[in-house]
């Protein structure tokens, strides 16, 4: 590489150093003080804002530029609008507004709204988000200006990922900055909330994927048995990394870092073919916009490699499915992370206090936590062993987890545990300083040193959703702590107290063995944790009277728009699963039965021939394999009718919450059926005949 990476890291961001140097000194002092401190934008400055991003777009070869958004499909949407304008003489200029900048009205009605927006009255905006910098894209379409807004309708209610997001960041600073005053830190006006992302992803080669419609129209293997390895050995996990792979690798960074993404962690995960990346993390909205542009990124530069991106959260059965961990934690406008324990957390009130708070949040609101870690995918993950249980609960690990005990039996934590040392035995290595707390890698939901990792997000999804409900039930308990705090007259003693309490009222939450566990299963249900098994299961989660009076409390969600969105659920898993079936019902009519049948007529042909040439030849092994094919092909045929049968009921369903337990409850089973012969068929069946490529292949032959 010519370039100096320090040159190229975030050449195609419109950041702050390139606001300095290009705006006036004035305008880039009121842009900042919106940044910072969310105050109103002036419109003069905007314009001035609008011009030298263009000034700048264009010098780098923009032609267009798009207002950038994450409506409720949970991916990304753009629409592209060029610069020029007619000037005199059949000349053309480059414009573009403040405005423009500001304010873009898409259309894009037929996004989902869950009944938001009639299609006859369907104006959606798009308004600029000024604290997520905008950026260069450059692909076949040229190099385009994005700018990062938030989506919302005629009537103000949010239709994307990003306004509530953003919204209930103000709710959490809000309720910790009460919080941080009462411990005398005036300094502090502002927190903001960290995200780190960790994801995981399948490469696969694209001629092959092109060969397989399961994965072209669903992102996962509807059919397919196990290759005869799988990810038993352990030998793909942190292995060393193909070069085909590393070449993408190197590209993708490369990409990433231009825009000013700080891609850190590559490496090869538990399943074979399954990869992962992590940035550095960074404030919660610029991180969920930047997730967003990795995926969008990594199928990108995988197509240019000849391989295909996989963020499905179960591409293949058998091996392990692909997850996101949140890492989450609170960091003060003065630069203070407020999950920071210290040497010994026992003395650190302060911290504790946020850890109670954080207890009580998750232990309340568990069913809104594992709502935002749904989607179609995660439902073959959530309680599979492989990812975390359905189940949430806490691991605080040993230090704190002591401390806490501490503070439930005796009312007073006294001491903290150390790490100590660690001894390899071999001299010549060095002594390495232990932390105080192991790891766990079966919890939902774990404290990992200075922050908390919820592990239950599926790959393919935004994180918006999960941060969404982590700030808002965070200052939801923040607010209740702050209103009881302030009129202590104690505060010492008040708070003291408040501590104590939390953890004991919401220690069933706590949980540090493992979580995959049977024993877990059980004893989570004595504790009455709630196991809430599926998607469908899962949404009513968002709009019960308890959900609507916390998202309406804090200003992140009205009831109109939880109602919606719980419709949205609902119809993005019906329309999921009805893909599929359909999915599977082509395949198995078009591509797997035709192939069995082919099969049992070469091998009825065969006993023929033998029989005519050799009278008393043994057609026993001929004969078996005749039999047994063509009994799973019959079963597959009763299955396929069935399959076919219940997709047309689906079809009579009222919409919503009906038809979309009919998908889970009746057309995810007969789905199952119809896998089943098909996919034992397939290690019968001779290679040759077989329609599409295996597991083998797909895995193994990247
Ligand atoms: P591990 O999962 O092994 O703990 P790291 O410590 O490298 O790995 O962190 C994983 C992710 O967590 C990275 O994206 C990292 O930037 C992020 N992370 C680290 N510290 C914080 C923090 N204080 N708040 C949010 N994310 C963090
Ligand atoms: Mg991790």
């Amino acid at each position: 590489m010519a370039e100096k990476l320090t040159d190229i890291f975030g050449m195609d961001v419109f950041d702050e150093s390139t606001m300095k140097e290009r705006l006036p000194k004035e305008t880039f002092k009121a842009l900042k003080k919106t940044i910072e401190n969310g105050e109103d934008l002036d419109s003069s400055v905007a314009t001035v804002v609008a011009n030298a991003m263009k000034d700048w777009a264009i010098e780098r070869g923009a032609t267009h530029y798009t207002h950038w958004f994450q409506p409720m499909t949970g991916i990304t949407a753009e629409k592209h609008d060029s610069f020029i304008a007619p000037a005199e003489a059949g000349k053309i200029m480059m414009e573009f507004s403040g405005k423009e900048l500001i304010k873009g009205e898409p259309d894009a009605s037929s996004f989902p709204s869950g009944g938001l927006r009639a299609t006859f009255e369907a104006r959606g905006y798009t308004a600029w988000d000024c604290t997520s910098p905008a950026f260069l894209r450059e692909d076949a379409a040229g190099v385009t200006l994005c700018i990062p807004t938030a989506f919302c309708s005629y009537t103000g209610e949010a239709l994307d990922k990003k306004t509530p997001l953003l919204r209930s960041m103000e709710a959490v600073s809000k309720q910790a900055v009460r919080i941080l005053k009462l411990f005398g830190h005036e300094e502090v006006t502002n927190i903001s909330c960290s995200v780190g992302p960790e994801q995981e992803y399948f490469l696969v080669d694209r001629e092959k994927y092109l060969k397989r419609e399961d994965l072209v129209f669903t992102g996962r293997t509807l059919f397919g048995s196990m290759a005869p390895k799988g990810q038993e050995l352990d030998d793909h996990y942190f292995g060393s990394i193909k070069e085909r792979i590393a070449a993408f690798m190197k590209e993708l960074n490369n990409e990433l870092w231009k825009l000013g993404i700080l891609a850190k962690t590559q490496h090869n995960e538990v399943a074979p073919a399954q990869h992962e990346i992590a940035p550095i993390y960074t404030t919660a909205n610029i991180a969920t916009d930047h997730n967003q542009l990795v995926m969008d990124t990594m199928k990108k530069v995988a197509t240019r490699h000849g391989l295909a991106c996989l963020l499905h959260e179960k591409p293949f059965a058998g091996v392990n499915g692909s997850g996101k961990h949140n890492n989450w934690s609170m960091v003060t406008n003065t630069g203070k992370n407020l999950l920071e324990p210290g040497k010994t957390p026992h003395e650190n009130i302060q911290f504790l206090l946020f850890l109670a708070a954080i207890l009580e949040a998750v232990d309340d609101h568990a069913d809104l936590l594992r709502l935002s870690a749904s989607n179609p995918g995660n439902d073959h993950r959530l309680g599979a062993n492989e990812a975390p249980p359905a189940i949430i609960s806490v691991f605080v690990g040993e230090q704190l987890g002591d401390v806490l005990s501490q503070l439930i039996e005796t009312g007073e934590a006294t001491s903290s545990k150390q790490g100590g040392k660690l001894s390899t035995g071999v001299h010549t290595l060095p002594e390495l300083k232990k932390d105080a707390t192991d790891r766990n890698r079966t919890s939902p939901f774990a404290f990992t040193g200075n922050k908390f990792e919820f592990r239950m997000l599926g790959s393919s999804a935004s994180i918006a959703d999960a941060n969404v409900v982590l700030n808002t039930i965070v200052a939801d308990v923040l607010c209740n702590m702050a209103d009881e705090l302030e009129k202590a007259d104690d505060f010492d003693l008040a708070v003291h107290d408040l501590i104590k309490k939390t953890v004991t009222d919401h220690q069933r939450i706590v949980f540090n063995g493992n979580g995959y566990s049977d024993e877990w299963v059980e004893e989570a249900e004595r504790r009455g944790l709630p196991n809430i098994r599926s998607m469908v299961e899962a949404i009513p989660a968002l709009a019960t009277e308890k959900s609507i009076k916390l998202f309406e409390k804090h200003k992140v969600f009205s009831e109109t728009e939880l109602r919606s969105r719980v419709e949205i659920n609902y119809e993005a898993y019906s329309k999921a699963i009805n893909i599929e079936a359909k999915t599977m019902v082509e395949m198995a009519s078009r591509k797997f039965i035709p192939a069995v049948i082919k099969y049992t007529t070469e091998l009825a042909g065969s006993i023929n021939a033998v029989k005519a040439a050799c009278p008393d030849a043994d057609l026993s092994v001929q004969t078996s394999l005749l039999k047994e094919t063509s009994s799973l092909l019959a079963e597959a045929k009763t299955a396929l009718s069935n399959l076919s049968a219940a997709i047309a009921e689906a079809a009579t369903k009222e919409e919503g919450k009906e038809e979309a337990e009919f998908f889970h409850f009746t057309v995810c089973p007969a789905m199952a059926a119809l896998r089943a012969p098909i996919d034992t068929l397939e290690t019968i069946v001779d290679k040759e005949l077989w329609p599409v490529p295996t597991y083998g292949d797909l895995l193994f032959e990247v």
